[in-house]
């Protein structure tokens, strides 16, 4: 069996990794690369194995940086299955969509790549298979080639192929909303991808479940692979402190957010805050997300991937992501008219990492004005205006136009979607049961290394950080 890796090596962001095992090709994830730009140059490039090739893609969760570059799969020819969970099905529409909806955008403005089209989503959304946690599936094999002018007619598959079979079983990560890591069983050898490991006590998500025993190699990501976060139970505490704070000021309060995840938490917690304990005054809060408000509706379809807290207060009827004072805008018009209120309100908006999305017409606005807060509740990836102003980069380029931030600039790890290090040793066993081989990717140098080093310190495992394009024998 072999593993490359073709992106998230030594960076958290494109996602990509295949297996080959026999004529199995199978591919996990295929993200896109972030960067100062929405659409990073490296988006535009050929990848590098034939899509036409693949037997199957497996898709962890919905974030872009592990679906946005799905539709190139299509565009190249791959006319297999991806598997995902259900809710991942959906969300990744909602986040493909966006994402096209963004490069169409920036192609006007700025005359940057349109990746793929409307018809190539398409084609990803109408290959789907559904796949629920703990459901093992059996993968099948690259569909053989068409016989040259004979219509459809495809070659038989040789005798004994169709007992080739691969094992795939997806276990949630409690990253985002039907995230997984997953078990793919080849040639007698087990082997995990984590795809994203959420952190600890996320409210809505169940725990992450448990990495199981006797697995010849794992594949983890190392986002925080060097960090601590603030404990999860002072989350609640740590926001409410946070959103007094920025409303005493008397401004806006912007809030880049994750439109996945981090939002409905967010949500959840605002809710609890203001709905329930009356632990906040009462100001404007505007959710000013598409995207945002239509994975709302997902987390509302699917309650059974809720956790114990979120089953209760859903049986009571409490609606989990709405509450009085908060306003959805949808379309552009009610975006616009958020301007017109007045000071104190709460933005919430994405992107996340501020490299796009609406989050960009209030950071025009309000990054001068003293009187308000930027608060930072996600990861930054390098090169992004929200890095560069955690960083405390001023004047930051926003939409072609020099701003000099003046305004508040806070951040808080609590609402991570990431494992810290402490979380990511404790799931890979705590040193009971390690993985013959680990390959550490989707992290920065320090962060990747810094988990390494632990690795090595506390359980003497060797694990290797990745480079993009390296392939290793399991
Ligand atoms: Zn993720």
């Amino acid at each position: 069996m072999q593993i490359s890796f073709f992106g998230a090596a030594r960076e958290v962001t494109g996602s990509c990794n295949l297996l080959e095992a026999g004529k199995h090709k199978i591919l996990i994830d295929c993200g896109m690369f972030q960067g100062s730009d929405f659409n990073e140059g490296k988006n535009s490039d050929p990848l590098p194995f034939n899509p036409a090739e693949l037997s199957a893609v497996i898709v962890t969760h919905a974030h872009l940086d592990h679906t946005g570059r799905l539709p190139l799969l299509i565009k190249g020819g791959f006319d297999g299955y991806f598997y995902a969970t259900p809710a991942t099905v959906e969300l990744t529409q909602l986040v493909l969509e966006d994402a096209l909806e963004v490069m169409v955008y920036n192609n006007r403005k700025f005359g940057s790549p349109i990746l793929y089209s409307q018809e190539d989503v398409a084609g990803v959304m109408g290959r789907f298979k559904a796949v629920e946690y703990g459901e093992t599936m059996c993968l099948p094999l690259p569909r053989p080639p068409l016989i040259k002018g004979r219509g459809n007619v495809r070659l038989p598959l040789n005798k004994g192929e169709e007992q080739e079979g691969v094992g795939m079983t997806m276990y949630d990560a409690g990253h985002i909303f039907g995230s997984a890591f997953v078990e793919i069983e080849a040639e007698g050898k087990r082997v995990v991808f984590s795809g994203d490991i959420g952190n600890v006590d996320v409210p809505i998500l169940k725990d992450t479940e448990p990495l199981m025993e006797n697995i010849d190699a794992l594949i983890c990501e190392s986002t925080y692979g060097n960090r601590l976060h603030e404990s999860a139970a002072q989350r609640q505490d740590i926001i409410e402190k946070f959103v007094k704070e920025a409303i005493a000021r008397g401004g806006t309060l912007m809030i880049p957010s994750f439109s996945l995840e981090r939002t409905q938490e967010l949500l959840y917690i605002l809710n609890d805050l203001t709905d329930r304990k009356h632990k906040l005054p009462r100001v404007p809060i505007f959710l000013d997300s598409p995207l945002a408000i239509g994975a709302t509706k997902v987390y509302r379809k699917y309650p059974r991937y809720y956790d114990e807290d979120a089953v209760k207060l859903f049986n009571e009827g409490d609606d989990l992501f709405e509450f009085p004072g908060l306003t959805m805008c949808d379309t552009k018009e009610e975006s616009k008219r958020i301007n017109q209120v007045p000071n104190p309100k709460i933005i919430i908006a994405g992107a996340g990492m501020m490299n796009g999305g609406r989050i960009l017409h209030h950071a025009l606005r309000y990054l001068t004005d003293e009187q308000s807060t930027l608060l930072i509740i996600g990861y930054q990836a390098q090169n992004t205006l929200g890095r560069q102003i955690l960083d405390g980069k001023s004047p930051v380029r926003v939409m072609a136009e020099n701003i000099p931030v003046r305004c508040s600039v806070q951040a808080i790890g609590a609402l991570s979607a990431h494992a810290d290090q402490e979380k990511l040793l404790d799931w890979m066993g705590g040193g009971k049961m390690l993985p013959k081989k680990v390959y550490l990717n989707h992290g920065e140098p320090e962060a990747s290394d810094g988990l390494a080093a632990r690795l090595k310190e506390d359980f003497g495992v060797k694990a290797t950080v990745v480079n993009l394009g390296l392939s290793v024998k399991v």
